[in-house]
């Protein structure tokens, strides 16, 4: 932490910096300047900032050097972390080594259609399926989902198929219920800073999706992962989902810089959901080919096998030939930037011996 003085400070100002420095146990590096002085400060930050030295006299600014996030922070974790998902039959990677296709519907509705969804994702070479039972919608009049009736529709397709299930949960009350159904939880951009459900997230026991808030920085989205990480959980997987810009002709302005930006500062892998930000199926292909030359971990899209008549989220909402040209991009692209497809990492998940 560095201590800037401004240029008027006197002697005394900087002596008494010096002095709370040292009565909290750190040590304090006076360095004069022609026209400032500065004093670095070396010791237990977070001590550091109880003594609200921003606050005293002579003092012009205060600067962290070591970043605010420990725990997901690269700075004391150089490499990059895999993130296994564990579903019924297999573990599948989510890493700096692989790229993860997860493909679904955004809402459940049915059996019949997540069944069928869940099908066009695999065939589309999908090793995850995604899909909401609580839905966080932003009119209360539009379809909230299927609740607890939806988390067995995806425990059914998930034995089903074998895919393991991301699924968003919106309010703490209901994680224990999601993670006895999911294989991962998902935290959606309107609850990212909601603190109370990522400190519940964090103690469930499953991997975390956690969804860049639409208004939040790359800052503020790696000190909610924080929090999730701080409740003993660095299953944290980040998605770039878009963010709120004066842009209208997408929904959200997908923040394609966020992936490297991200990536340099935290170990976590980071995936981008082009669906959600773009709002447009015909945007959603190009921007996952965006996603994968970037060096995304991975995209998870929206796909239904009727989008016109889908609840939530149709526009955009691939058709066939566009989840053809997005499981060839998945295929092809990825091994051009030094990945390969998760699928051929999955992990088989030996069946449990009851003794
Ligand atoms: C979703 O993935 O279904 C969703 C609602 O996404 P977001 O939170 O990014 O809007
Ligand atoms: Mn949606």
């Amino acid at each position: 932490m560095v201590v800037v003085m401004t240029p008027e400070a006197t002697d005394e100002d900087v002596a008494r910096v010096v002095e709370k420095v040292e009565s909290a146990g750190g040590e304090a590096f006076v360095s004069r300047g022609v026209v400032r002085t500065i004093i670095g400060l070396v010791g237990d930050v977070d001590s550091f900032h109880h003594l609200n030295l921003r606050s005293m006299a002579g003092v012009a600014d205060v600067h962290r050097i070591s970043d605010p996030y420990k725990l997901v922070s690269r700075q004391h974790h150089a490499g990059r972390s895999t993130v296994w998902v564990a579903g019924p039959g297999h573990s599948v990677p989510v890493g700096p080594e692989t790229f993860t296709f997860i493909a679904g519907p955004c809402a459940v509705e049915s059996t019949a259609q997540t069944l069928e969804a869940a099908e066009m994702a695999r065939a589309a070479g999908a090793t995850m399926l995604r899909g909401g039972a609580f839905k966080p919608r932003t009119s209360p009049y539009a379809f909230q989902g299927l609740g607890i009736e939806g988390l067995e529709i995806l425990s059914a397709v998930r034995e089903a198929t074998g895919l393991p299930i991301v699924t968003e949960v919106v309010d703490a009350r209901d994680v224990a219920v999601v993670a006895e159904h999911a294989d991962m939880l998902q935290v959606g951009t309107r609850n990212m800073a909601n603190f109370g459900l990522l400190q519940a997230v964090g103690k469930a026991g499953k991997p975390v999706l956690l969804k860049r808030g639409m208004t939040a920085t790359v800052e503020e989205w790696l000190m909610a992962a924080e929090y999730v990480a701080q409740r003993g959980n660095l299953d944290i997987v980040l998605c770039e989902r878009g963010i709120r810009t004066f842009e209208q002709a997408t929904r959200n302005t997908l923040d394609i810089s966020a992936v490297p930006v991200v990536q340099a500062t935290s170990h976590l892998p980071v995936i981008v959901d082009p669906s959600h930000a773009a709002g447009r199926r015909d945007l959603v292909v190009p921007l996952s080919r965006a996603a994968i030359a970037v060096g995304a971990d991975g995209v998870i899209v929206d796909v239904h096998p009727d989008p016109e008549a889908a609840l939530c989220d149709g526009p955009q909402a691939l058709f066939g030939a566009d989840l053809r040209a997005l499981a060839q991009a998945v295929r092809r692209l990825p091994p051009v930037v030094g990945r390969v497809d998760a699928a051929t990492r999955i992990k088989a998940i030996a069946p449990s011996l009851t003794v």
